[in-house]
């Protein structure tokens, strides 16, 4: 019978009588209650709310203030509006405005005697908008954020001295998420808000009151959020209500106050410290902060800089409270406006970075869109960014960081590669509004077969509050457990909410407390870096685990109209990565011209020049900017930073030029200058003798003999155009008929026409310059023209013209132009497109139906094609009903294809046999006049013979690199040679993309890196069409005194050095399909 234990003795202490009834607690009753405690409403009074404050004054001598109102909506430094500005007394409650304007307040404190002895003193300060407080002489504090959040400065204790002690507040008339009206901040900004002071008052805290209230409010979270039928639920929702009945019993004197921790502590263990962290149990959920600043969106940059420099203010502060915290940031271009604007903040912040607190991270420029920038913008996000981590903070980047970004390009996982980053951080795809993406943990595979670890936090934020429901999230969405149970969770306000706040550190301090008391959450921990995250999950890669692939692109299941908004600005984006192409290669070999010319000394790499514009491109590529999604304000910025990169790029192109003996001369100019790697006609131009790769071309030499081109005006109005391959019928503007005389196909199934443009009505679900919803295919409406004209007939083409009528506002001028075929390369039938804007809510788009069937069409996206279906199988196929591309899409079949060419446009639809280009959306918000007024955008239809193949390509590279019109400068040595002085000859779907001077060439360096010894070229390749594909660079030694030539990453860092045998001038290489690879060409030291 067990013998011998006190269970078995003969007495029991249960009492024989009962002394009261007792019921069984009503679970949802007692779970209501807890709202009483911490919650507003008519009990408020009564709970725990009226405690957190022991004392508070404003006014009078203890708070005064003083304001200096900037005029003209000027943003003045620290120096300026202090030293300069007229300051005027002001009070609580007035108001300050207009939106965007700024104030600087002038505050003068002195605490009372009776506040003087308390505890803990604060300065309380919300005027519903963001601040920054900065001491008297000058030096950047914190931020503040208004409207309930983060409106406490802890000002200093030796402040208690009696004595009147002076700081500044600047104000910017704007909230978190600017100024938009209402509710709704999605809608343009009011220009005209007014913010009220609310609050400015010393307040005397009672830290037990508010230690209690995060306490409450976390057990609080388990009662309502963990499972009802595990007992750790029942004893959170007991220990609440016992918190509450011991307040209740003291009355809420103090000692009931600190009676509730006690009560709280036997759910939570000792949370009062850091410590709580060391408790040496395995944490699963690892919480890193974060705040998420774009870089523009519903404010401009100026107004960015300021967020940078109030959020990371305020990180700064915490991690001295919080020893725990680490931060991590992102955007290059963030931290350089900060070294730039606020030098005594970037030194706080560089001495945390050192210190291993604030970490930089993500490799990148900004947080750029990656559906968008071509392949070597990418590659420049990366360049830029990582050279300036490296060069500031001695480390790159090893993580990509890009948790919000609208879809990503299947070449990261390369890029990434290349850059030093085998870590992929991502967190938008949760957002997808049809299928959910179905991995956590994951390797993300690209087209040449290179991986990334990729990790989406399964809290499915990146600006979590850090509440109980995240932690616990981070388990019950992670939909990687098979593999890994860890996660990453990451938390902090976004945006001008500055960051992580004290309360969701001491919230995440008492989750862990929890795990550790009783179990059931997952445990968190406060403390390991990003880095050590991936490193775990890479260790564990090698030792065996095989995290799930996913290969191919990330498509965002939402923000599709992103593809075509603000056409302006995608424009400038496409051309002036052409321009810097141009640049970089004319200002390389002017250069490295041979030292006869006497010019040559006096010419330098503009590496300055070339920085700013690259710098300026990449800022506009951010992830609200480029696609579309920002205010107008940020759109002037935009444009008049596009205007500078133009006015730069022009006159790096005639510097460069005139090293090498030639002027641009559009009028008398002999030659064309072809910066592709193969040999090139202009059909637009008279024939052409010489047809070399990459040099300058004479032009005008003769025009042909036999014209190919032939008219056919019927009297029905249509018209027959034709070149030895093409006869084309026009009907009102529409291609009725095209017939491949070669292939003797009709490309126009019967009875539809191509060059139709349609209408559709484009109202999404809720963000409109985001997103393009599914149903507005239903609405689609095809578009009337005018009589078709025939405007041009000569030898250098047929133009045919026609005039459509939109509304009694808008209108499209249309011009199709087909060419001889005999002197074409690619005889591709132009179309030449003026749009006249004022639409609301619509989208045009232009349409080519082709007899070509096949159920995957394919797309140019960065170094390389992705595959989409032109069907609606399943949900997946489905989503995929706008697509983004670059110069061009196809539809192929086997033997013959049709290529759509564009020189600026990136939305595209391939349904069935119809291929369809996206031109100009008109979405009311959050910029009211979007792409409204004057467009011209040129596109291309190329039926091609055969399949799909290096021809579309070059057709592209073509069509978006118009040769420029050069001529000798006079007296002076012209250096033909120097555009042949190097080729790439091989496989002809290999591109020679970029060739540009090494970063840290003794000629070229701006000293923030170590300096190499010799002078260098970069050459970057691609092949672009997805096969095996061998190459041979060759070069001119007599030009190019190459010693030697090595295969760089992108971040031009030498991996091992091309054997060849060096008589040649040359070496071979071997690309794997869709491999990027960059070369590096050693000349001689100087
Ligand atoms: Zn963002």
């Amino acid at each position: 019978m067990g013998g011998g234990t006190e269970a078995n003795a003969l007495y029991s202490p249960y009492p024989q009588f009962v002394s009261r009834p007792k019921g069984k607690a009503i679970h949802n009753i007692i779970q209501d209650r807890l709202r009483q405690f911490t919650g507003g409403g008519q009990y408020q009074n009564q709970s725990l709310l009226p405690k957190l404050d022991e004392g508070r004054i404003s006014g009078g001598d203890a708070v005064k203030i003083s304001v200096y109102s900037v005029p003209n909506l000027a943003r003045p430094s620290f120096d300026e509006a202090v030293k300069k500005g007229t300051f005027k007394a002001t009070k609580k409650g007035e108001s300050f405005g207009p939106s965007w304007s700024t104030h600087w307040f002038k505050i003068t404190i002195k605490v009372p005697s009776d506040l003087a002895k308390k505890e803990h003193l604060e300065f309380h300060w919300d005027a519903n908008n963001e601040g920054l407080v900065w001491s008297e002489n000058g030096e950047p504090l914190q931020g503040l954020t208004g409207g309930g959040d983060r409106v406490e400065w802890i000002f200093p204790k030796s402040w208690r001295d009696g004595s009147a002690h002076t700081f500044y507040i600047e104000m910017a008339c704007n909230g978190m998420f600017g100024n938009a009206p209402g509710g709704d901040g999605n809608q343009p900004p009011d220009p005209n808000k007014y913010f009220q002071l609310n609050t400015a008052d010393i307040v005397a805290v009672n830290l037990e009151a508010r230690q209690l209230f995060v306490d409450f409010w976390i057990i609080g979270d388990a009662a309502r959020e963990l499972p009802q039928d595990s007992w750790q639920e029942h004893q959170a929702l007991q220990i609440c209500n016992d918190i509450m009945d011991a307040f209740i019993a003291g009355e809420g004197s103090q000692e009931s106050i600190l009676k509730g921790r006690e009560i709280a502590s036997k759910y939570l263990g000792d949370i009062n410290s850091h410590q709580v962290y060391d408790s040496g149990k395995e944490a699963i959920v690892f919480a890193v902060g974060h705040c998420h600043i774009d870089t523009c969106w519903l404010w401009p940059w100026a107004e960015t800089k300021r967020k940078v420099a109030r959020s990371w203010a305020n990180q700064c502060d915490l991690m001295d409270r919080y020893p725990e915290h680490r931060f991590v940031c992102s955007q290059a271009q963030q931290y350089k406006w900060l070294k730039q604007l606020y030098p005594a903040l970037w030194k706080r912040v560089s001495e945390k970075v050192h210190k291993g607190t604030f970490i930089p991270i993500g490799g990148s420029w900004v947080e750029h869109d990656t559906n968008l920038p071509s392949g070597e913008s990418l590659v420049r996000q990366f360049l830029y960014g990582q050279r300036f981590f490296e060069s500031n903070f001695g480390e790159r980047s090893k993580t990509f960081w890009l948790p919000d970004t609208f879809g990503y390009s299947s070449q990261l996982p390369q890029l990434c590669r290349l850059a030093g980053m085998s870590r992929f951080l991502t967190q938008k795809l949760s957002w997808n509004n049809i299928n959910k993406f179905p991995h956590t943990t994951f390797n993300w595979v690209g087209p040449d077969g290179s991986q990334v670890l990729c990790h989406m936090p399964p809290s499915e934020t990146y600006t979590a509050e850090a509440h109980f429901g995240d932690v616990r999230r981070s388990e019950t969405q992670h939909k990687s457990m098979d593999q890994d149970n860890t996660s990453l969770l990451v938390f902090g306000k976004g945006d001008g909410g500055g960051g992580p706040t004290f309360q969701m550190l001491e919230k995440l301090r008492r989750c862990r407390g929890i795990s550790d008391q009783v179990g059931l959450l997952p445990r968190v921990k406060v403390g390991n870096t990003v880095d050590e995250f991936f490193y775990n999950l890479e260790k564990k890669a090698a030792n065996g685990t095989e995290f799930t692939t996913w290969y191919g692109e990330l498509y965002f299941e939402l923000h599709r109209g992103t593809y075509t908004t603000q056409s302006n600005n995608k424009w400038n984006n496409r051309k002036t990565e052409i321009l810097m192409r141009d640049i970089e290669f004319i200002a390389t070999l002017a250069s490295l011209k041979p030292k006869s010319n006497n010019k040559s000394k006096s010419y330098s790499y503009p590496k300055k020049d070339i920085d700013d514009m690259w710098e300026g491109i990449l800022l506009c590529q951010f992830h609200d900017c480029l696609p579309g999604s920002s205010i107008e304000m940020c759109y002037r910025d935009s444009d008049k930073l596009y205007v500078g990169v133009w006015e730069t790029g022009k006159r790096l192109v005639k510097e460069a030029l005139e090293v090498l003996g030639f002027e641009v001369d559009e009028d008398e100019g002999q030659y064309m200058l072809n910066l592709l790697p193969w040999k090139r006609h202009d059909p637009s131009q008279l024939m052409s003798a010489q047809r070399a790769g990459l040099g300058a071309i004479t032009l005008g030499v003769d025009s042909p003999v036999d014209c190919d081109l032939k008219l056919i005006e019927h009297q029905d109005g249509s018209i027959v155009i034709s070149n030895e391959q093409f006869q084309i019928k026009v009907e009102n503007g529409a291609i009725t008929s095209l017939k491949d005389i070669r292939s003797s196909r009709e490309l126009i199934p019967d009875g539809e026409k191509a060059n139709q443009f349609v209408i559709f009505d484009d109202k999404p679900l809720f963000w409109q310059a985001w997103d393009v919803e599914v149903y507005h295919l239903n609405s689609r409406k095809e578009i009337k023209s005018g009589k078709t004209v025939v405007i041009k007939n000569d030898y250098n083409g047929i133009s045919l013209f026609t005039e459509t009528k939109i509304s009694d506002k808008s209108w499209i001028k249309n011009t199709i132009t087909l060419r001889s075929a005999s002197y074409n390369d690619y005889p591709y039938v132009e179309f030449d497109t003026e749009i006249e804007w004022q639409e609301t809510m619509k989208f045009l788009k232009v349409e080519f139906p082709v007899n070509i069937i096949n159920t995957e069409a394919s797309y140019e996206t960065q170094y390389g094609i992705v595959r989409r279906p032109t069907h609606y199988n399943t949900s997946w196929d489905m989503a995929k009903f706008e697509v983004c591309c670059h110069k061009w899409a196809d539809l192929s079949e086997y033997g013959y294809g049709v290529s759509i060419l564009n020189d600026s446009k990136y939305g595209f639809a391939t349904s069935g046999k119809t291929m369809r280009l996206s031109l100009l959306r008109s979405s009311k918000a959050p910029d009211g006049h979007a792409d409204m007024g004057r467009h011209h955008i040129k596109y291309a239809m190329y039926p091609h013979d055969g399949g799909l193949d290096h021809r579309t390509v070059r057709a592209a590279y073509e069509f978006n690199h118009p040769m420029r019109i050069i001529k000798p400068i006079p007296q002076r040595r012209s250096h033909f040679e120097a555009f042949q002085s190097v080729r790439l000859v091989g496989n002809p779907a290999i591109i020679l993309d970029c060739i540009k001077r090494g970063e840290d060439d003794p000629d070229v360096s701006r000293g923030e890196l170590p300096k190499r010894k010799a002078q260098s070229i970069i050459l970057r390749v691609y092949d672009s069409l997805g096969g095996t594909a061998k190459g041979t660079i060759e070069w001119d030694p007599d030009y190019l005194p190459v010693e030697g030539a090595f295969l760089t990453n992108i971040m031009e860092d030498d991996l091992h050095e091309v054997s060849y045998p060096k008589t040649t001038a040359s070496f071979d290489f071997i690309l794997r399909p869709f491999e990027v690879a960059t070369f590096r060409l050693q000349l001689p030291a100087i």
